[in-house]
């Protein structure tokens, strides 16, 4: 048995406003499954000891990080993609918290609220605040949503009712109007963050943000690239919580520690130490986001002995893959430059989207997975419909492909299970 405990900070959830007693419940329920997800790895890289107690102090620990910056004044802002420029809230002296759902624990509060056909990760986000189980969302000060598909585009109004919540007009071309549109909203974004910081963001602010926000980028791309050896130094789970976790952490402290343990993985790849094992089938996962405590696709895969070695996601490749041009000087070159890095974000959102399908093959390639599978939440229309073109690319390459669309809840499990399991067979031999 593991003595793996998320901690319980019963007196901050209170004075946030939380329903303590649901939520306490909820913090015992995540451990439990962290427990059993992860611990029980083998070989796992010493390193991996800073995320463990990243997710052991989650709802605490970090919170209080926040907390301390909201009293110096610094804005905290929840967000929900990958397209809200993070340099421009850490160029003002603030935090950027990633608030999206990952549990089926939320799912009914959004229910009583919102229609049941609607994508899990939208429910399971919105039932964090309707039922106040998520300290983040109750620590920010605003949350910026955007345009990008219709369930959140239509959520954030009655989200307004529960936190202040601002929307970016993400187009869905990348026509010169489309880009120039979002130029317009990158700089209403700052003003906004001005705003709440009640202060002016400076150029050398805003030239240091984004190579921060760079190094981050640059050291995940690193632990990628360590992944795609084979046989893989780290497992895919532990790549995926490092992921997660680059959501909510304070960007320097993460950066540093994921390139410490790349140093580990460069190590362990000297000393051919693989997990899971030598032989183990390699799979790269393409799709929807999977937001924290979303390791379901990754449990059953890794579970029947493969490993993944890449995920083509927001919550994966599409938030690191790009950098920022540092080289540009002047505020308005700079808003200019950031557009253009968000703008290569290729979200199944956009139309057309080509460059999302040449850059699976291309990650395929790139990772030396044997097989892609294609993961969709339910009910994500431009997820669910791109599968059309990506499985076409992929039988186009002969490479052998599943797809899955799933939610949260457990009850698919055994059908996924066999699934999962045929298709390794025939990947593996
Ligand atoms: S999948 Fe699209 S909408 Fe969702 S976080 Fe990523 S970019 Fe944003
Ligand atoms: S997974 Fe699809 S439906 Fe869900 S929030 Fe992202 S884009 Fe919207």
């Amino acid at each position: 048995m593991s003595d793996f405990e998320i901690k319980p900070y019963p007196e901050l959830w209170r004075s946030l406003d939380m329903d303590v007693e649901r939520f306490d419940k909820m913090r015992l329920m995540m451990g439990d499954m962290f427990a059993k997800s992860y611990l029980g790895q083998q070989n796992r890289p010493a390193a991996m000891a800073y995320f463990d107690n990243m997710i052991a102090e989650i709802h605490g620990g970090r919170v209080k990080e926040l907390l301390a910056a909201k009293a110096e004044g610094r804005p905290v802002i929840g967000t929900f993609c990958v397209y809200i420029p993070e340099e421009i809230v850490l160029a003002a002296g603030g935090i950027c918290v990633g608030l999206c759902g990952g549990s089926q624990g939320s799912v009914p509060d959004a229910e009583k609220i919102l229609p049941r056909n609607i994508c899990p990760m939208v429910k399971s986000a919105f039932g964090f605040k309707a039922g106040r189980i998520c300290p983040y969302f109750q620590a920010v000060d605003f949350v910026y949503g955007e345009t990008t598909c219709d369930a959140k585009k239509k959520c954030w109004e009655i989200l307004d009712r529960m936190v202040p919540t601002y929307v970016m007009e993400i187009p869905q071309c990348k026509q010169p109007r489309d880009i120039a549109l979002w130029n317009e909203e990158v700089r209403d974004f700052k003003t906004k963050v001005e705003e709440v910081a009640g202060r002016a963001i400076t150029e050398a602010d805003l030239a240091q943000a984004i190579k921060v926000m760079n190094g981050k980028r640059r050291a995940l791309q690193r632990l990628n690239t360590l992944r795609h050896h084979s046989p893989s130094p780290i497992s895919g789970k532990d790549g995926l919580l490092i992921e997660q976790i680059a959501f909510y952490d304070e960007p320097l402290r993460f950066t540093e520690k994921v390139n410490a343990l790349c140093d580990e993985l460069e190590e362990r790849i000297k000393a051919r130490l693989a997990v899971p094992g030598p032989k183990a089938t390699r799979i790269m996962v393409a799709g929807t986001p999977m937001a924290l405590p979303n390791w379901k696709i990754h449990n059953l895969v890794e579970g029947a002995g493969a490993v993944i070695v890449n995920e083509e996601s927001c919550i994966g490749t599409r938030y690191f893959k790009d950098l920022v041009d540092e080289n540009v000087t002047g505020m308005e070159a700079m808003l200019t430059a950031l557009t253009d890095r968000y703008k290569e974000i290729d979200c199944s959102c956009f139309t057309p989207n080509d460059e999302r399908i040449t850059q699976v093959v291309k990650e395929f390639r790139d990772s030396g997975a044997q097989g892609i599978i294609n993961y969709s939440l339910q009910f994500c229309h431009t997820y669910n419909i791109e599968e059309v073109r990506i499985r076409e690319a992929c039988e186009a390459e002969s490479i052998p492909y599943m797809f899955i669309e799933s939610d949260y809840s457990p009850e698919d499990l055994g059908q996924l299970q066999t699934r999962v399991e045929a298709f390794l067979e025939q990947v593996g031999g």
